[in-house]
């Protein structure tokens, strides 16, 4: 299989040649969320790249399997192994179960997913789920020699694993200046160094979230659920690791420690990761007063939004960026993105009613070239959307008459449209369901005409089988003075 694909690898620093080391099977992993606040719209662009990366592959008929995991235990405030679990102070907080709290916020999460039109990965496995796993990639650590235990706990032993095979050889940070700069934090006197990270804590008496162990009644340190499920579904060595800037360090450099002292070599061939998005030039942050959830946005709901912005829009704001970019929030940059969205898809409805004309006077030919070789240069969706306004342009002039399109120019057109917006971009016309919703309300007005009509002559019967097989098909019917009114179940 040939692919003309460029990535950038964040292992080399530079662009490579995308070649999987199974084709047509492409693995790919990605750094799914922490779930103990409702999504946002952090965690909205990871979701995006990865999915057009997926999409993209999938379109060059690659095999792909996608696994993006969900952790729900192990995560905690700070990375230096310190503070309480997030979800377990969530739960503390909101008098749930931790496992209520990860239903909670994943249900909102997948629903926030759907929303963008993000495809649903192969395995969304959870870490809870691998805990055995966890605990034998810790063995395997612990005989190899690069992880010691102290009090029930077991720690990774970073300088010895600097001697063998590089620490930081992803972040670039050198074991010298970690050594200097990180302080030590009370309750870190276990480490031997307080670079070290935990790969098994024992738990406080006061912690739930508890698994037995051979070293302690405890629970895994974050960074290992990744290394340990990545290995299980896509083999030692895979293809692809992804996820967002901030995991880079420690999160990620910590998993490639981790994989190569268990196995004796690296397990990932390119890491990928997307930059992150600031509000109005600061970081986004529940103390900064700019935390905006995605259910913020779509509804409006938010101090800081002048207005309700949709699913679509919002995936069009982050697709106008290439991904390795960062992107600044601004009511000003997502009313643009919204009239731009809306322009793609005007254009899209109005190629379906162009006439063909007996010759061109435009060269669309040339565009879906540009838009392949776009996506394969790291999938730069800015010089990709850039390609496609050249084709709106196209469809707007043959529309007004002040160019010409013939009928293969316009089939072409229409194939470039809905392999790029609909299927590799991911965006899809919002109006279409509005369309659906305001038929079926149609539909009703004339279905409760006709039942009152049947009323009217005393057909009860005929009547009460309409009501009867609308409820069948999950709607509800309710008799009014005059007529009757209707709802969902
Ligand atoms: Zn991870």
């Amino acid at each position: 299989m040939q692919n003309n694909l460029v990535i950038y690898n964040s292992l080399s620093r530079k662009k490579e040649p995308f070649k999987p080391l199974h084709p047509p099977f492409v693995g790919l992993y990605v750094c799914g969320p922490t779930v103990y606040s409702d999504a946002h719209l952090g965690h909205a662009r990871p979701a995006v790249t990865f999915d057009l990366l997926y999409r993209y592959l999938t379109h060059l008929e690659y095999k792909v399997r996608y696994v993006r995991n969900i952790t729900d235990v192990g995560h905690l405030e700070n990375d230096a192994d310190e503070g309480e679990d997030k979800i377990e102070k969530k739960a503390r907080l909101e008098h749930l179960e931790p496992m209520e709290v990860v239903q909670k916020y994943l249900n909102n999460y997948l629903r926030n997913m759907d929303q963008l039109n993000v495809l649903h990965p192969s395995i969304e496995p959870r870490a809870s789920g691998h805990i055995i796993e966890q605990q034998e990639l810790i063995k395997e650590i612990l005989e190899k020699g690069y992880a010691y235990e102290v009090n029930g706990s077991v720690y990774f032993d970073v300088e010895k694993y600097n001697k063998k095979y590089k620490y930081g050889k992803l972040s670039g940070r050198i074991l010298e200046e970690l050594q200097s700069s990180i302080r030590t934090l009370e309750g870190q006197e276990e480490k031997k160094n307080p670079f070290d990270f935990a790969l098994w804590k024992k738990a406080a008496p006061e912690h739930l979230m508890r698994w037995p162990s051979p070293w302690s009644e405890g629970f895994p340190g974050w960074h290992l659920e990744c290394s340990a499920m990545s290995t299980k579904y896509l083999g030692d060595v895979f293809d692809i690791h992804g996820g967002g800037m901030d995991l880079l360090f420690p999160h990620h450099e910590c998993e490639i420690a981790q994989s190569t002292a268990a196995k004796g070599k690296e397990s990932v061939r390119y890491w990928m990761h997307n930059n992150m998005i600031t509000i109005n030039g600061q970081k986004m942050a529940r103390s900064l007063g700019n935390f905006i959830t995605l259910d913020h946005l779509f509804s409006g709901k938010h101090e800081l939004l002048k207005q309700a912005y949709s699913p679509m829009t919002i995936r069009f704001f982050l697709l106008q960026a290439h991904y390795r970019g960062t992107i600044d929030f601004s009511n000003e940059a997502l009313q643009a993105a919204e009239k731009g969205f809306q322009k793609l898809m005007k254009a899209i409805e109005t190629l379906n009613r162009l006439k063909p004309s007996q010759s061109s006077t435009m060269d669309s030919a040339s565009l879906k070239n540009k838009c392949y070789e776009a996506m394969d240069d790291d999938l730069n969706t800015p010089i990709l959307l850039s390609h496609l306004f050249e084709g709106v342009r196209y469809i707007n002039s043959a529309a007004d008459g002040s160019e010409k399109l013939t009928g293969t120019d316009i089939e072409e057109l229409k194939n470039l449209m809905s392999t790029f917006v609909l299927y590799i971009l991911g965006l899809k016309d919002e109006a279409a369901g509005a369309g659906d919703e305001k038929l079926t309300g149609d539909l009703m007005k004339i279905i409760i005409g006709l039942r009152q009509d049947a009323k009217n002559r005393k057909e009860w019967a005929m009547s009460d089988k309409i009501r009867e097989d609308l409820k069948n098909a999950g709607i509800n019917l309710k008799d009014l003075k005059d007529g009757a009114e209707w709802e969902r179940e």
